[in-house]
């Protein structure tokens, strides 16, 4: 009985934290859709748009509570694509501690993300992360994929000088106002998990998205900090480029 009555209590916390992540993410959708209307009536354009992909090929990294709500939304295919994927970017990253080498690989390695599809769409649309949601370019596609260590210095030079500087995170040409937005949020979320698990978890979707799907990792995380570290261990990701508990 008592063992039931606390099931029904981290049931409880699991909805709000997931009500709190569709709150957030319609919010950062309006706010979004708003600051690109102002942006192009005074003249600035963003290159955003369906079957736009490039920025799909970079690390995503999300809380615990938005990639379980990924989890709730997969088929069978799109399970077993994200086991690959993660299985994959574990034995990649063996022996890799640095931030920069982690990105570089990923980039290079891992290919696209394991929820587009193969007509180039967002598999996961409705309930992808906030970190996909804030990035908006302002810069022609081709640039997201742009490796820019291959780009020869003149073109690169050029592609620097014409950042619209007031809105970019410089040097990137994605809008800095809208991946704050996107950060503050994740950390509000971070905040309402540490209150109601006593812990947060935040790291990258398709690793945390398996962990949720095929070992349970939301029943761990409602036992403790403990029993999520020890689900995480137990399935060989306790890597800290991949997951971090705090
Ligand atoms: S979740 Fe969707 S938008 Fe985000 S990287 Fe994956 S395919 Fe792209």
């Amino acid at each position: 009985m008592i063992r039931e009555r606390k099931e029904m209590r981290g049931e409880k916390a699991i909805d709000e934290l997931l009500d709190l992540v569709k709150q957030q993410q319609v919010f950062l959708e309006m706010f979004v859709r708003s600051w690109i209307d102002d942006y192009r009536c005074s003249g600035g354009a963003t290159f955003c748009g369906k079957g736009c992909r490039n920025c799909c090929s970079l690390a995503v990294h999300t809380g615990f509570a938005e990639a379980l709500a990924v989890a709730r939304n997969l088929d069978e295919t799109q399970g077993r694509a994200v086991e690959s994927y993660a299985v994959r970017l574990r034995d990649l990253l063996q022996g890799v501690s640095e931030l920069p080498d982690y990105l570089r690989l990923h980039r290079q390695e891992m290919g696209f993300c394991p929820f587009l599809t193969d007509g180039g769409d967002c598999g996961v649309y409705p309930v992808r992360p906030l970190s996909c949601r804030s990035l908006i370019s302002t810069r022609e596609s081709v640039w997201c994929g742009a490796d820019f260590a291959q780009v020869p210095p003149a073109e690169r030079e050029a592609f620097v000088a014409a950042l619209d500087k007031k809105v970019v995170a410089f040097p990137s040409h994605y809008v800095a106002v809208l991946q704050e937005s996107g950060k503050e949020l994740e950390s509000a979320g971070a905040k309402t998990m540490r209150e109601l698990f006593g812990f947060s978890l935040y790291g990258n979707l398709g690793v945390l998205v398996h962990l949720c799907r095929s070992h349970d990792l939301a029943k761990a995380c409602l036992t403790g900090k403990d029993a999520a570290v020890g689900c995480i261990a137990g399935a060989g990701f306790d890597h800290p480029l991949l997951l971090n508990v705090t």
